[in-house]
């Protein structure tokens, strides 16, 4: 099918939930992808902080392909040795004792807010189920992720929600000890605000929540769905802290783009959980398990982290330069390779003009560029990242 009749075909066919861009994607290879007319593409998209490895990873392939022709699914009734591993990985390099494996980041968000009622339920009384989550989050879509999520777009049409959330603004500490009552059981958020405008912590401001928590006996719960998986220049963004959550859901970069979700706990909290509580029927199934395990194996024996803080810097103070040039540009931000610009304009524009000159970027929220390419790129990528938008804002 050529690239008119893929349009057309899929907007009869298919449910109009996304806004698509009109090209027709067909591979990927590192930091690039190709269209179905031949025509090359820098991904700073990389399937929204999915491939954080790039397309194609070989070591990826390598382990889907074998564990493919051995065994794809037999479910959670037995035991199999990829989901295993992976757990076994995660939990050697997070603050976490037990993990459960689910197929994405709404889902590891459900079964967070599962595990917090239920341990609430058990320790701290049945009156105590209520979280409070964060103005400009976003946690997913389902019932309960669209209520945690603070942001009244995602509800809209939507209602009732689902009891016992209630929201403040991100970085406002007072609001957050202000809202917590005798109903609240924990605090979710995300370490970074990722869909919400690449929102940053202020210095202090996970530590001090991390306090609150402890002072009133709450949980605290990151949805580390975006920033995990070395998005930040660490394997989680709640390492940047020092503190450690009670709860963190995964998801997005776990398998590089296969579909998987995670959410980890101490076994304090884990606890909670016994057999028929929660389970997922795909959740840990053998392949998508074997390609996260060697995700996690590449980001920390093959310098992707010291690659994600040292391009990411660079490509923070090249973005620095662009708005000195570029007075639409109102703010700069973020950390890692999870970069954005803040126009003062909406972003559609520009990404579109990105796009012509073979650039893939991304929004988050009206207003805002979002830079999240793999973190395997090189200056080169960044130079040329650069030399585009520079273009696509002339004028502007
Ligand atoms: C993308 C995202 C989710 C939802 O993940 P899905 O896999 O689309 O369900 C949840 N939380 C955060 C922080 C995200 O960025």
């Amino acid at each position: 099918m050529n690239e008119k009749e893929i349009v057309a075909l899929t907007d009869e066919n298919i449910m109009n939930t996304y806004k698509r861009f009109p090209i027709v994607l067909t591979r990927g290879l590192g930091a690039k992808v190709w269209d179905v007319n031949g025509k090359e593409y820098l991904d700073f998209a990389a399937g929204i902080a999915v491939c954080n490895l790039g397309h194609s990873q070989p070591k990826v392939i390598e382990a889907v392909k074998e564990q493919l022709v051995k065994l794809t699914h037999v479910s959670n009734l037995y035991y199999t040795e990829p989901q295993t591993q992976l757990a076994k990985l995660l939990v050697d390099h997070s603050f976490a004792d037990k993990v459960f494996f689910c197929n994405s980041g709404a889902e590891a968000n459900e079964a967070a807010i599962k595990l917090a009622r239920k341990y609430a339920h058990e320790n701290m009384g049945p009156d105590k189920f209520e979280l409070i989550t964060m103005k400009d989050s976003f946690h997913g879509r389902t019932m309960a992720t669209i209520t945690a999520t603070g942001q009244e777009k995602f509800q809209f049409g939507f209602t009732p929600l689902l009891e016992g959330f209630t929201y403040v603004p991100f970085n406002d500490l007072r609001a957050l000890e202000a809202a917590i009552s005798a109903k609240t059981c924990g605090i979710m958020l995300e370490p970074i605000q990722g869909e919400g405008g690449v929102n940053i912590p202020d210095e202090n401001y996970l530590v001090s929540v991390r306090e609150i928590c402890d002072r009133h006996g709450i949980l605290l719960i990151i949805d580390e769905v975006q920033t995990g998986m070395g998005r930040t220049g660490k394997l989680f963004a709640y390492e940047h802290s020092g503190i450690k959550p009670d709860i963190m859901t995964l998801a997005k970069a776990l398998a590089n783009g296969l579909p998987v979700g995670a959410m980890l706990a101490t076994d304090r909290i884990a606890k909670a959980f016994v057999p028929g509580n929660h389970a997922s029927t795909f959740g840990g199934n053998p392949l998508t398990m074997a390609a996260a395990s060697a995700v996690v194996e590449t980001i920390l024996n093959e310098g992707i982290l010291e690659n994600c803080r040292s391009i990411g810097d660079y490509f923070l103070s090249q973005l620095r330069e662009l708005q000195q040039k570029h007075p639409i540009i109102q703010e700069v931000k973020g950390k890692g390779l999870m970069l954005a610009a803040k126009l003062d304009m909406e972003t559609g524009d520009i990404v579109n003009e990105c796009m012509k000159r073979g650039l893939l970027v991304i929004s988050a929220g009206s207003k805002t560029l979002r830079f999240v390419p793999p973190l395997i790129i090189t200056t080169h990528d960044v130079d040329c990242a650069i030399k585009v938008l520079d273009e696509a804002m002339e004028g502007k």
